[in-house]
């Protein structure tokens, strides 16, 4: 080993569920490592070129069976540095899931709800005034206004804002409160030591209790391998993102269960052309929602969230249906497209394996009636669209001509869908794969996020959720990352 260390307890990962476990852990008094795959950027890094940008900050996997294309953040502050801001408390209506489902009575307690609380408070939530939000967040308004649908703008971590557009690529002026600003600098105040580009290969335990964590040192330029560190802890906090959690999990032969009940918002973009200009690129990348077809604020579903986003243009040109000339028609009107996301709480359930070379392998059947319920969000953004005044819509299924009128949605209800049909289907909630639950048959961590059979592991990210949130999760899963260090020390 080129390195040792010896701490109180090690987090493995900084994003939503890793910051802030460390900062609560260390406040409490434990001298804590923080080990992170991903290098250290700071504000100043951030230069909003997309093409340089999501290369930096984001890691790319794939569901070999059902194309799903799966996006994480990777770099300090993990997948916060790269998203949209949004914040959303925990819905009542997944909460009594989790106590009702899987026997996880603590998330009904007035303790939570005072967690979510202080994750609003810490993170700086703010509701979004659309007035000074932009056209594209209006666009989707005024359809929604128009059909008499529910919706909401979306409250939002961000200190002035400057409407750059560019939440996705960093924030380049410090304004989204992502966890390389808010958590990761609390935790280190309070004596943590983050240690950047060390990715964890192993967690190693005998007789039944948690000794060490072993890393490669990783040359932040180029991600190669450059030396070997290991912490010897008696406390190891697993937080790497669900699709590195389990893998390390399976790794180290470690808890049952590793790696199943994945669940995911499969997502699909819809864009609309316009007469005038709407810059979708330029103002919050998200701001407002429509919650007529969501499991919140006493909905029942179909589980589809409705959010306007941002069109940068690689993104947008990555998710347009067609080629060449095809593409080149609504990629020339850039100015002019609103674009909007579905955002469905999928019902299938999927899992991460690690094949003979040790690589993850993702499987994820996603059903019928997911694929259905995606085509009924997409038939929903049309008709919110057109009834805006948009002149033409673009819906993410290949060979279908961009629709003008509510009649021509008939061809979409009617016609066999298969995933390997839509333009681009795609990830950026993943939950699950070392979920928590009373039953240890179907379950990996216990309630207070425990990894069973073996002593000092807790999981604190996304991978311990027991399902989807119907709702974009970071607020979620902070609250649970300082439920879960309560219960450590
Ligand atoms: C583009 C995008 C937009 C989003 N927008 C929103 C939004 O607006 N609102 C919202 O609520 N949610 C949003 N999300 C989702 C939310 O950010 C994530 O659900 C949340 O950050 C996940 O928390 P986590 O701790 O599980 O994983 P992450 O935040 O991804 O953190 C995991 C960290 O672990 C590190 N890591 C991985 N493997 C290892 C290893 N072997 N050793 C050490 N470190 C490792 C990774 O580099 C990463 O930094 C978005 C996500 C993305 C990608």
């Amino acid at each position: 080993m080129d390195r040792e260390l010896v701490a109180d307890a090690v987090v493995i990962g900084s994003g939503a569920g890793g910051a802030p476990a460390a900062a609560a852990l260390a406040k409490a008094g434990l001298d804590v490592i923080v080990l992170e795959a991903g290098p250290r950027y700071e504000t100043r890094d951030f230069n909003g070129v997309e093409s340089e940008m999501v290369g930096k900050l984001l890691k790319a996997s794939r569901a070999g069976d059902s194309g799903h294309e799966l996006y994480a953040g990777a770099c300090v502050g993990g997948s916060t540095v790269v998203n949209d801001a949004l914040c959303w408390p925990t819905p009542a209506e997944v909460i009594e899931q989790w106590v009702r489902e899987h026997g996880l009575a603590s998330f009904g307690e007035a303790a939570y709800a005072e967690l979510v609380a202080t994750v609003l408070s810490e993170i700086g939530a703010a509701p979004t005034d659309l007035a000074h939000t932009n056209k594209n967040a209006r666009a989707l308004e005024r359809g929604a206004k128009r059909l008499g649908w529910a919706g909401q703008p979306m409250a939002r971590n961000v200190r002035d804002c400057a409407n750059l557009g560019l939440c996705n690529l960093g924030c380049p002026t410090g304004a989204k409160q992502s966890s390389l600003l808010t958590w990761v600098p609390r935790a280190e105040r309070a004596g943590a030591r983050v240690i950047a580009s060390a990715r964890v290969t192993r967690i190693e335990a005998d007789s039944g209790q948690v000794r060490a964590v072993v890393a490669e040192a990783l040359d932040p330029a180029t991600g190669s391998p450059n030396g070997t560190l290991r912490v010897e802890t008696p406390r190891v906090i697993l937080a790497a993102g669900v699709l590195e959690t389990p893998a390390l999990l399976l790794a180290s032969a470690l808890g049952a269960n590793a790696g199943t009940g994945l669940q995911f918002h499969s997502s699909v973009y819809v864009a609309a052309r316009f007469a005038d200009p709407v810059h979708a690129y330029y103002g919050p990348t998200m701001s407002y929602a429509i919650t007529e077809f969501s499991d919140v604020n006493g909905r029942r579903g179909p589980g589809l969230m409705l959010e306007n986003v941002a069109a940068l243009p690689l993104s947008t040109a990555s998710s347009l249906p067609g080629f060449g000339s095809a593409l080149a028609g609504p990629m020339e009107s850039l100015p002019f497209l609103a674009r909007a996301v579905v955002v469905l709480r999928d019902r299938t359930r999927g899992r991460l394996e690690l094949d003979g070379d040790r690589r993850t392998r993702i499987t994820y059947p996603f059903e019928r009636g997911d694929l259905d319920r995606a085509r009924t969000g997409m038939i929903a953004l049309a008709r919110a669209y057109l009834a805006s005044g948009a002149e033409q819509v673009f819906l993410p299924v290949n060979d279908l001509a961009p629709v003008t009128a509510e009649s021509e949605l008939d061809a979409l209800e009617s016609r066999a869908l298969s995933t390997r049909d839509t333009s681009l289907i795609y990830a950026v909630h993943l939950f699950g794969g070392a979920v928590m639950g009373s039953d240890p048959t179907t379950s990996c961590c216990d309630e207070a996020g425990r990894v069973r059979g073996v002593k000092g592991l807790w999981v604190s990210d996304a991978s311990a959720l027991p399902s989807n949130t119907g709702v974009n999760p970071q607020v979620t899963i902070m609250a649970n990352a300082l439920r879960v260090a309560a219960g450590i020390v």
